[in-house]
């Protein structure tokens, strides 16, 4: 493990290549899955240009007085931003302008601790376009010694014009195996906790982290896979009735997606005679059931309906008509 960021190795070597060349870029975009370590890393990235070690970033985060700091997002000189959640029913992420004006004024400033500025903004594609404008202006003319780093999902979701002047490092989900190791090796977890949160997490460490001493997410997942058997040979109006209930806690709704686009591949594995492992494993007998009265075809259109359910919210379409399409296209099947 370098820099204390557990898998994408690759881009840990390439970041601590800049550093030792002289070669840091002034802005970076770092993509992947939410929960995926994009943050772990930009902070991991901070303190190797901050630390005061010879041999950053030191192994002990409270090491030196840079490193320590950092970790309590307390550094002068680096800045952190992240998007603020505001709304009752539907929570919107919001980056606004006046955040990224304060910040692009701090970058005028020299630096109060040490040689460099670093600026560390989450979740980007959270920023409006007044606010992204006002980034781009930064990241075309960036002050000397300043680095930005930007994380998102995807730069699909960005405005090119500030994709094109970041350095990208696309990170991809870590092997489960990586996640069942860190769990127990890193966080403590029984062995038998680390092998279903690494199953289900995806190769998102820090989605399994986060679950790991929440008995209320899990307890939240094995409900919502009951709902999804209770409507699966439910007539349209139940089905509507469960839409109209859904849309109205947006995390809940986003969550319920994930999960069951997560339980069709598994159908879908099934019914084509695949012998990947379940990610549902918890949940077989159910998913066979399921299998046993469809085709491959079918079971991959209900991926595909609930695939583009996301991408309409994703686009803010209209929650409760982007639920409805969905529980009309998918199968009614009953599940004994
Ligand atoms: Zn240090």
């Amino acid at each position: 493990m370098q820099w204390g960021v557990v898998g994408h190795e690759w881009a840990v070597a390439t970041l601590a290549q800049h550093i030792r060349v002289g070669r840091v870029q002034h802005a970076y975009l770092f993509t992947g899955a939410s929960a995926i370590g994009k943050h772990t890393l930009a902070v991991a990235f901070a303190r190797a240009l901050l630390c005061e070690e010879e041999n950053a970033p030191c192994a002990e985060p409270n090491q030196c007085r840079s490193c320590t700091l950092i970790l309590a997002a307390k550094h002068p000189d680096v800045r952190m931003l992240a998007p603020v959640i505001s709304g009752k029913i539907i929570n919107t992420a919001k980056i606004g302008i006046e955040p990224i004006r304060e910040l692009i004024r701090q970058f005028s400033l020299r630096p109060m601790e040490t040689e460099r500025r670093v600026a560390i903004i989450t979740d980007f594609e959270a920023a409006g376009h007044a606010a992204a404008d006002a980034l781009l202006k930064t990241l075309e003319e960036p002050p000397g010694n300043s680095i930005i780093i930007l994380t998102a999902e995807s730069a699909a979701d960005l405005p090119p014009t500030i994709v094109s002047r970041c350095a990208r490092m696309a990170l991809r989900p870590l092997q489960r195996a990586v996640v069942q190791s860190a769990l127990s090796e890193l966080w403590g977890c029984a062995p038998e906790q680390a092998e279903l949160l690494a199953r289900l997490s995806g190769g998102r460490l820090g989605w399994a982290v986060d679950l790991r001493s929440d008995e209320s997410a899990l307890e939240a997942r094995a409900q919502r896979l009951s709902e999804l058997r209770t409507l699966l040979p439910a007539a349209r109006v139940e089905r509507f009735a469960y839409a109209d209930e859904l849309r109205k806690d947006r995390s809940a709704l986003v969550a319920t997606l994930d999960l069951w686009g997560c339980w069709w591949r598994d159908v879908m594995h099934v019914a084509a005679g695949a012998s990947t492992a379940l990610t549902n494993a918890d949940r077989s007998a159910d998913i066979r059931f399921a299998a046993d009265q469809l085709t491959a075809a079918d079971a991959a259109r209900a991926v595909a309906s609930v695939r583009a359910a996301q991408a309409r919210l994703e686009r803010n379409a209209n929650a409760r008509l982007a639920l409805e399409v969905l529980l009309l296209d998918l199968p009614h099947i009953s599940i004994a």
